[in-house]
């Protein structure tokens, strides 16, 4: 029986299965499809993501699919400015999001088990259940990470507020027969207009249009090349002719979350917990930062010596943070309407964003550099290229927490969560806060057999 079940193999439930097995667990993730998907849907990582998986050894197996390194991200279009971050990576890492996915994967112990859709979920004071290909699984946890239409969001009856999708667009990777004159062949910033093109490997282009007929079509009607067609001639004129839709899905601007992330045994991660219109270059990274936060907090929960709170700072700490990107992708929705009123206020917002304090402030954000969480003092510059623990630098342990935290060279004192937070930087309070994340020392279910 393992340890943990995921529900979907996307990023999010990839990546948080990775966390829990270098933390020594036994993980099965319990995927839909029977292939991984072909889909690129996100096409580039954020700053503080590339962090993330340089951490974790990953970003080599990333770098044959690396397509660019955007030295700026965009608020609804507008450019941001990442190249004076404090960061090792200033910039946008530009790689479909098949290629992120498929690394983490590859890295996994146990296969990801295909063609098993989770339909059913139980759980009891002990364990959760769940039906998943017409089989039962059971494990002591399940991270639902199962995407925006999560199933165990829906049978569980998690309440999901927000807001109904009053736009609807289309995503689409394409080739094309005939290219309109002056059409870039390097990598750009996505503009906000309908029909923008965007070059990616082996001759394919990604676009997304909307226009008067989105807004007519059924939300559960295909895609045709011929719709596709339509809008990139009004955006192009006459010379642009599609020769294949290779994908295409509807998509809008719902924005909903979660009110709680955690129910029971049942903790959510990803587009299954937050839902948001993808502008700014938010949904991925958000997922990979709800995996790396919830990863080992429930694998100490799991090896029984987390401290009282732990699992539950998942949700205090994460919830807010997509609760901002809702808001931020919201107010870039509305600078993106082609409306006279919309375009005074982006007009308004760009001046405002030439201010190198709110140009700052933004970059911040979008980039992931700036997230911090309340009880830690933000995130640590260094990189935490541990096991899975945490690390402690400029000093001695002071008890036997060896299996949570290792000694890492360095000349400034710091303990550093496993997610890459600095919790102490020199002084008093140490065994104070070694007890207030890493729990009592010792103590500790002995599963570090499994580590690997
Ligand atoms: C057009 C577009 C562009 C985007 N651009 C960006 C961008 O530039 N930057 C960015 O950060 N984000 C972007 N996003 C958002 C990003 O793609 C998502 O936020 C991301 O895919 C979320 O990952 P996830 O693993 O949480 O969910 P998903 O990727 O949706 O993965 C969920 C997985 O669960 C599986 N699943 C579903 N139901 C079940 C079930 N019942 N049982 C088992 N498995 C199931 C699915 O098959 C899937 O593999 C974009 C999205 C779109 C649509």
């Amino acid at each position: 029986m393992p340890d943990v079940l995921v529900a979907g193999g996307g990023p999010t439930g990839l990546l948080t299965a990775f966390e829990l097995e270098r933390a020594g667990l036994d993980v099965l993730v319990l995927e839909r499809d029977a292939r991984p998907t072909q889909q690129s849907k996100a096409l580039a990582l954020q700053p503080r993501s590339v962090e993330v998986l340089g951490d974790r050894g990953l970003l080599a197996d990333l770098e044959p699919h690396v397509e660019a390194r955007l030295p700026a991200g965009h608020f609804s279009g507008i450019p941001i400015d990442y190249s004076d971050l404090p960061t090792r990576y200033p910039y946008q890492l530009g790689i479909e999001q098949a290629h992120v996915a498929a690394a983490v994967e590859a890295r996994l112990r146990t296969p990801v088990l295909r063609d098993a859709p989770v339909t059913a979920v139980e759980q009891d004071g002990h364990g959760v259940t769940v039906t998943a290909g017409g089989r039962r699984y059971r494990a002591g946890w399940l991270v639902a990470a199962d995407g925006g239409h999560s199933t165990v969001r829906t049978v569980l009856g998690a309440p999901f507020p927000g807001t109904s999708a009053r736009y609807s667009m289309v995503v689409a990777d394409v080739t094309l027969a005939r290219r309109p004159a002056g059409l870039a062949d390097d990598w750009q910033l996505p503009s906000s207009a309908s029909g923008f093109l965007l070059p990616l490997a082996g001759g394919r282009f990604r676009t997304i249009v909307y226009g008067e007929e989105q807004q007519r079509v059924g939300r559960d009607t295909a895609v045709s090349a011929a719709e596709v067609q339509r809008a990139l001639t009004a955006a192009h004129g006459p010379e642009i002719e599609v020769a294949e839709l290779l994908w295409a899905s509807r998509f809008g601007d719902a924005s909903r979350q979660l009110e709680r992330y955690r129910h029971g045994r049942v903790l959510f991660a990803g587009d299954a917990a937050h839902i948001h219109l993808p502008v700014g270059g938010q949904g991925l990274n958000l997922g990979l930062q709800d995996a790396v936060n919830l990863g080992w907090k429930l694998a100490a929960q799991v090896r029984g010596h987390a401290p009282a709170g732990l699992l539950d700072s998942y949700h205090d700490e994460r919830h807010p943070i997509a609760a901002r990107v809702l808001v931020s992708t919201r107010a870039q929705a509305v600078l993106g309407v082609p409306d006279p009123d919309a375009a005074a206020v982006r007009d308004i917002v760009t001046g405002l964003l030439a201010v190198p304090e709110a140009h700052r402030t933004v970059a911040m954000e979008l980039s992931g550099i700036g997230i911090g969480y309340p009880d830690t003092m933000g995130r640590a510059e260094l990189p935490v290229t541990s096991d899975g623990r945490g690390v402690l630098v400029g000093a001695a342990l002071p008890g036997d927490w060896a299996d949570r935290v290792a000694l890492q060279d360095g000349e400034r004192p710091q303990l550093v969560r496993p997610d890459g937070y600095l919790v102490w930087a020199g002084g008093a309070g140490l065994d104070a806060a070694l007890n207030r994340w890493f729990g009592r020392p010792g103590a500790a279910a002995d599963l570090s057999r499994r580590a690997g």
